[in-house]
């Protein structure tokens, strides 16, 4: 029988670069973060917002063209606090969410900060699901999801 080493580590780069072409609705959005703006729109047959914008309601499959400037807040539904180092995420320990802005039907990911701790492990027990959240805005902002830093406390 041939001895099969299961443990066996390969090293991986993975660099993709491509380009897409973003559409109306993406491009509306992301060039509203250049202003501080989170920008959903609405369907016009069930009323969901959808945060970000986007060109069709997933439900209804019509197009949506009514827009809506969004307060900034959201609320937790989901994360994870990672304790190693990631390509091109944060050093660690940082924490991915995914969060819903207010009255949104949808959710999108992204970093959450600002939570303050003395041990890492400490990070899981003071994020909650449920916990409304603010974004912390970059200072050169370009029209891109990152223009939003990450999301923080509202009373942070
Ligand atoms: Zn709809």
């Amino acid at each position: 029988m041939q001895d099969i080493s299961y443990n066996k580590r390969f090293e991986y780069n993975w660099d993709v670069p491509f380009k897409v072409t973003l559409g109306e609705s993406y491009f509306r959005f992301l060039d509203g973060l250049k202003n501080k703006k989170i920008l959903g729109n609405i369907c016009p047959k069930c009323n969901g917002l959808h945060v970000p914008a986007r060109p069709f309601c997933d439900k209804c499959l019509v197009e949506i063209t009514k827009w809506y400037e969004t307060s900034g807040i959201v609320t937790i539904e989901s994360f994870s606090v990672t304790y190693v180092k990631f390509l091109g995420l944060p050093d660690p320990p940082h924490i991915t969410g995914i969060v819903r802005a207010e009255n949104a039907v949808t959710s999108f990911l992204h970093q959450i900060g600002g939570i303050p701790y003395d041990e890492p492990k400490e990070l899981d027990e003071k994020t909650k699901i449920g916990m409304k959240l603010k974004p912390v805005w970059a200072e050169k902002r370009i029209g891109d999801i990152q223009d939003i830093l990450y999301f923080t406390p509202v009373d942070a």
